[in-house]
């Protein structure tokens, strides 16, 4: 896995300096939480106190001169240990509680930081099933290792250091010959994390691509099936399944290995503590008592440092797992503040000249003056239809994810408004690459596009597209009902009632209401996701109404390749001749009926223009690309045309 790598560093010393940082990362994750973790700390380290000091209360126990002392004694320290327990209680809950918050917090980030990423960052990274594993997963792995495993570290981490101490203060020599075996132990500690943090981050890429080809059959059954493909899907998911397994064996292996380490250490450390302490007690410098809590603390210290070494090793384990993500949170977050200043700026001095100072109308936001405007369909003046609405110029194009490919070569092209202007052309000649670019859903190379005369690399991407509105051939469907399907088309918070008035409005102007009224649901039909249980011909229909309610000012339509029966191909005909009315509509367009509703046809070859005029002009053109596409069938005649 590409992210294997990023662990393989050769120095050391910057190894533990890039741990630190993840450690650092992890902590600015949880900031937000902090009067709560360190009100979670305050508890720990009165349960540690309490541990600490009930080696020392059990030798004074022990050497009790009288019952009536013993007695006083015992009951101190079953009080002492019960202020322990409520504290152990308090604790966990304090830092199970603040891992959630920060679980949920996280999660929201990550969604929005995948969210505000440019369309090409999921060009170039198309693992969505990968994705989402960091959203469900990883974050799970930083909730353990925040919650659980570092609080616990810093715990036995403590409980090891108070114990030495104490050791140290009751005899000098014992606490010498204990700590004797920590300098290996603390090397093994550090060679692990760093093992096992680089194994874990590949593990944890291995899993999300296991999950992406899980997600990918389960969301394409019908496809499988119909191909017979179950088992081509079950090998695909099988061979990265093997992968994960591969990575968490060898995990499995570091990880037993160095438990197993760490324990025997420790337990060397008791030995070396039994022999000295029984030395010291024949020659008589040691009182039974004594001796007793000797050997008690030396078993809590070994216990902590071993119940360390583990947190430690799985706090590594788990934030290496979530090491991913929180690089894409956090990057997102700083990128995010300096997004602003990088914003493409205007990329020739052509581009200059031709951007004037044109005012901007405002996103029509609100369900009413949306409403309004569909009751009355914009009028253009002459005047409106004199002025250029869009411009490219000389616009350059290449795929972000293949930079060698040049899309679309020195374009320039002019629309004005009210214009209806069909794209036509061979597959992949770029017809969608311009509607994509006009919707700055990518940046031109050079060049540059302009929007009423203003540089859309200027313009707020939420701006361009309340005024660019798109239909596409895959009619998006959401999970939800018909209604809410529509209504999301609306970015304002307008009455309820308003909405529904305006979203019926909507359906009716795009022949969709008569479908859905005849549907026991009526508009609150769940379509269920991916719009499953509707045909494409209603799909395009939702797509519509959406629009409408949208009410740009510039319909992009890429029409569907595939033919609609001739009823939804009339219906869907019928609808976007309504929604056209007076806009500025650029599409791209297969079927002859299409390209005749356009004053003006634009052929598309190869990334360049290669004719352009109205359909009956280029039909005369013997030898022209267009009445070649036209006679070849490529441009098709609609199935209705081609009935008697
Ligand atoms: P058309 O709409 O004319 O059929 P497109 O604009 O969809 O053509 O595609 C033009 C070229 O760009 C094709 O060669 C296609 O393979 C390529 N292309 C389209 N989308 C992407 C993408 N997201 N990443 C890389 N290349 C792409």
């Amino acid at each position: 896995s590409a992210s294997a790598d990023t662990g393989s560093d050769p120095a050391i010393k910057s190894r533990v300096k890039s741990s630190f940082s993840l450690f650092k990362r992890c902590m600015l994750l949880c900031r937000p939480e902090w009067h709560l973790l360190l009100m979670g700390l305050f508890a720990l380290l009165l349960s540690v106190a309490v541990n600490l000091y009930v080696p020392l209360s059990v030798g004074i126990l022990i050497d009790a001169k009288s019952e009536s002392e013993l007695g006083a004694r015992a009951g101190i320290l079953a009080i002492v240990l019960s202020v322990g327990a409520v504290c152990t209680a308090v604790r966990g809950f304090l830092f199970a509680y603040a891992g959630e918050r920060t679980t949920a917090h996280v999660r929201s980030l990550l969604i929005s930081s995948f969210l505000s990423k440019p369309v090409s960052y999921f060009d170039t990274h198309p693992n969505a099933g990968g994705l989402s594993s960091m959203v469900s997963v990883d974050t799970a792995l930083l909730r353990a290792a925040t919650s659980l495993h570092l609080p616990m570290a810093v715990r036995f981490a403590i409980q090891a250091v108070g114990g030495i101490c104490i050791l140290l203060y009751i005899s000098w020599t014992l606490a010498l010959v204990m700590s004797s075996v920590f300098p290996v132990l603390a090397l093994a500690g550090i060679v692990y994390s760093m093992v096992v943090r680089k194994l874990s981050r590949s593990y944890q890429s291995s899993v999300a691509s296991a999950n992406f080809y899980a997600e990918e059959s389960l969301s394409n059954v019908r496809f499988l099936k119909a191909f017979s493909l179950e088992k081509l899907a079950q090998d695909r998911c099988d061979v990265a399944t093997g992968v994960s397994y591969l990575w968490g064996k060898k995990m499995a292996v570091a990880v037993g290995t160095f438990q197993g380490g760490a324990e025997w250490l420790s337990y060397m450390s008791i030995v070396l503590v039994f022999w000295y302490g029984a030395k010291l007690l024949r020659d008589g410098n040691l009182s039974v008592g004594d001796l007793t809590s000797f050997v008690l603390y030396a078993v809590l210290i070994a216990h902590a440092l071993g119940a360390l070494s583990h947190q430690a090793g799985d706090f590594m384990r788990n934030v290496g797992g979530a090491e991913d993500m929180m690089d894409i949170v956090l990057d997102s977050q700083t990128q995010n503040a300096r997004q602003q200043d990088k914003e493409p700026r205007v990329r020739s001095a052509a581009c200059d000249a031709e951007a004037g100072n044109f005012l901007l109308e405002g996103p029509s936001t609100t369900t009413t003056t949306a409403a309004a405007r569909l009751s009355s369909p914009r009028s253009s003046t002459s005047e409106d239809r004199a002025a250029p609405q869009i411009e490219m110029l000389s616009v350059r194009f290449a795929y972000p994810s293949r930079p060698n490919v040049p899309v679309l070569q020195d374009v320039s092209l002019e629309i004005r408004k009210g214009e209806v202007v069909a794209l036509v052309g061979a597959s992949g000649g770029g017809k969608s690459t311009i509607l994509h670019l006009l919707l700055r859903l990518y940046n031109p190379s050079s060049g540059c596009i302009l929007l009423d005369g203003r540089n859309i690399a200027t313009i707020e991407e939420k701006t361009i597209r309340s005024r660019i509105g798109i239909v596409s051939q895959d009619s998006t469907i959401l999970s939800g009902t018909i209604a809410d399907n529509i209504r999301c088309a609306l970015s304002s918070s307008a009455a309820s009632g308003q909405v529904e008035e305006a979203v019926v409005q909507a359906a009716k102007i795009a022949q969709l209401h008569d479908f859905v009224i005849s549907l026991p649901d009526q508009y609150n039909t769940v379509v269920g996701p991916r719009g499953v249980q509707l045909s494409g011909g209603q799909k395009q229909r939702i797509a519509i109404a959406r629009l409408i309610l949208r009410n740009p000012d510039v319909i992009l339509l890429d029409e569907a390749t595939s033919s609609l029966d001739a009823e939804a191909e009339h219906a869907f005909q019928e609808a976007m001749s309504q929604v056209t009315k007076g806009r500025t509509v650029i599409m791209v367009a297969h079927r002859l009926s299409t390209v005749q509703m356009a004053d003006r046809v634009i052929v598309l070859d190869k990334g360049m223009i290669a004719e352009e005029g109205t359909h009956d002009s280029l039909m005369q053109n013997a030898h022209g690309i267009y009445r070649n596409l036209v006679e070849k069938q490529t441009i098709r005649h609609t199935v209705r045309q081609l009935e008697p």
